[in-house]
């Protein structure tokens, strides 16, 4: 495959799962990682010689919970101080540092302390995933369409595009979960009749509903709301702290303060909320959790929803302002398209019907893949011209929160609203407070509250060398430019000036800037370099061992003299014990300790070159 025909991916990188697929042959395929299955859990585990991902991680997670990373997509782009933050570094069973403002994870090794960033432990599973696809492409992947929750901020994409770098990828574009999604809907068959569809998409850490307009392979997303933390991992938290109460009331112990134990009832809990998906009761069975003691409980779906009805009443009240937004009335929704595994959630399901009078919430896309498919699909899409071509769609999507700048008294004054198509543009003129003021501060904001303290500061630009004038003279332009990942840019004119300052705003918040990713990748390399070194020793040592065995096997059969056999048999088991009891860790000593011996040996086994003898498998 030359370079230019190497398909890019679509990857789905989610809070609980991660999903890949490939647009290949002219459709969009989920490809099954190592482990035949078509997500993969977001779980990265630290051990001493390896770092293992995904399934492996998430089983290795109870004995290993201080250094097995998941939820990563909760900490991504976010401040070390920020409050949901503080609240989940309650609930994990990891431990969160602050390094400058930022969060970063711990990991506790037997003779070392190391530090992960959230953007190193998404491209770690962002580097599992490539290189799963490049298996099935049998090339190296290199190109990329990540999506991201809709209502992720500026910061969080920015951070997600620094994951994909840091795995090597090319982002070609962050898109819209929801976006994705109603991508993979618009081009399946079933929705021929469809002119609106509602995605409503619930995931484990984050939700949200977009609302798609389909016309004549027009793909135009009209309005975007949603809650970037509200998921199934909110609901296991619900039952957590129920059965934390239960078990305090029960055995006088409080499980919060045991965090191996606290990680199997969380695990137990995820259970049982997927079991009430399907039943009315189940049971919590876990052996030996309380200092010995068994825990066995039984949880109603009753109970459940009773638990979570506030976060289900929060979901809907998502789905009734992105309507509003969208200037459509319910009952012009054609179609309500489920994605993400906790719209399996009955209660869910009931107040979305009845919300939308009954209509049926359609399940023809797979609520687990139709993000990773559309991504695909748009992957393809954006470089069709380079591989191949692919069904033909124009997607237009919208800016996900307002965006504004500080005025007097801390309002927020939105230069670009929410739900504009991307790529947006718009100028807004401003001016100085005070006579003879030679700079202003520009503070930039995202989000949807009247008063900037309410809302997300995304960074500050200084515009200096503003000539003396009297208060209200001076122009500045602001241009806000948002691109279609949804990344924004700024640029500040000073008109009087002249002066262009055309500064990109350059976020430190909660991002890592070129040097950092510079550095971590050196820091890859170097481990990528130790891990082929360690992998080839191990290779060196297995053959070492495999040659020594077959000689052992080998040598009874043939009737050779005895000092030999004893030569050979003694060399052979001398080596193996070595092998037990020292370690080899030079992986030149170890080839050349193979190639002595199999001349060695060779040279005696050539003298009885005339007997038949046959190798005796064990
Ligand atoms: P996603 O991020 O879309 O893979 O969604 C994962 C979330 O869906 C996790 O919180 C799962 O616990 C949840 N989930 C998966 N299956 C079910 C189910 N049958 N009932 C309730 N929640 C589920």
């Amino acid at each position: 495959m030359t370079e230019k025909e190497i398909p890019a991916i679509g990857i789905d990188l989610g809070t609980t799962n991660s999903c890949v697929a490939i647009y290949i042959n002219g459709r969009a395929e989920i490809i099954a990682n190592d482990v035949g299955e078509r997500t993969t859990p977001s779980y990265v585990g630290f051990k001493e010689e390896e770092i293992v991902v995904g399934k492996t991680a998430k089983l290795q997670a109870h004995r290993n919970y201080g250094n097995t990373i998941f939820d990563v997509k909760r900490l991504i782009g976010k401040r070390y101080n920020d409050k949901i933050v503080q609240e989940d570094i309650r609930n994990w069973p990891f431990t969160v540092v602050n390094k400058n403002g930022n969060p970063e994870l711990k990991i506790k090794l037997k003779n070392k302390e190391v530090f992960y960033c959230p953007e190193q432990i998404s491209a770690i599973i962002l580097n599992k995933l490539k290189e799963v696809a490049s298996n099935r492409a049998e090339a190296s992947v290199t190109k990329a369409v990540i999506t991201v929750p809709a209502y992720f901020n500026d910061s969080q994409r920015h951070a997600t595009k620094d994951a994909g770098k840091l795995a090597g990828l090319e982002v070609l574009r962050l898109l819209n979960e929801p976006t994705a999604a109603a991508i993979a809907y618009a081009l399946d068959k079933s929705s021929e009749n469809c002119k609106n569809a509602l995605i409503f998409d619930l995931g484990g850490g984050t939700f949200d509903v977009s609302i798609i307009q389909f016309e004549n392979r027009h793909v135009t997303v009209k309005a975007i709301d949603g809650d970037s933390h509200l998921g199934g991992d909110d609901f296991d938290n619900r039952l957590l702290d129920y059965f934390v109460e239960v078990i305090k009331e029960r055995f006088d112990y409080d499980i919060k303060e045991q965090r191996r134990a606290l990680a199997r009832l969380r695990s137990a809990c995820e259970n049982a909320k997927r079991m009430l998906s399907f039943q009315a009761l189940t049971q919590l069975e876990l052996d030996a959790l309380i200092d010995g003691e068994d825990f066995d409980a039984e949880i109603s779906r009753a109970k459940f929803e009773d638990l979570c009805e506030d976060l289900f009443q929060k979901a809907l009240d998502t789905v009734r302002n992105c309507v509003d937004q969208s200037g459509l009335q319910p009952n012009e929704i054609d179609d309500i398209v489920l994605v993400g595994g906790s719209t399996r959630i009955p209660r869910v399901r009931e107040l979305l019907q009845e919300f939308f009078d009954g209509k049926h919430l359609s399940n023809s896309i797979n609520p687990d893949e139709a993000v990773a498919l559309g991504a695909a699909i748009q992957a393809a899409n954006l470089c069709s011209n380079e591989c191949q071509t692919v069904e033909d769609f124009v997607l237009e999507d919208v800016v996900p929160l307002s965006l504004g700048v500080e005025t007097a008294g801390g309002l927020m004054n939105v230069i670009i609203k929410r739900n504009t198509l991307l790529p947006a543009v718009a100028t807004k003129c401003y001016t100085t407070a005070k006579d003879d003021q030679p700079s202003v501060n520009i503070k930039i904001y995202e989000g949807e509250r009247s008063l900037t303290k309410d809302n997300n500061l995304l960074g500050e630009l200084k515009v200096t060398g503003i000539l003396p004038a009297p208060a209200g003279i001076p122009r500045i332009d602001e241009t806000f430019y948002v691109d279609e990942n949804g990344i924004l840019s700024v640029t500040a004119t000073e008109r009087s000036s002249g002066k262009s300052l055309n500064l990109d705003i350059h976020l430190d918040k909660g991002r890592l800037s070129a040097e950092e990713i510079r550095r971590i990748l050196q820091e890859a390399e170097l481990s990528r370099e130790q891990d082929e070194r360690y992998w080839k020793i191990i290779e060196a040592k297995n053959e070492l061992e495999a040659y020594c065995n077959r000689m052992l096997r080998l040598i009874p059969n043939i009737n050779m003299s005895s000092p030999h056999h004893y030569y050979i048999s003694e060399k052979c088991k001398d080596i193996l014990l070595k092998m037990r009891t020292s370690k080899y860790e030079d992986e030149n000593y170890l080839l050349q300790k193979i190639e002595d011996l199999q001349v060695e040996c060779e040279a005696i086994l050539e003298l009885y070159a005339d007997q038949e003898y046959e190798e005796v498998e064990n």
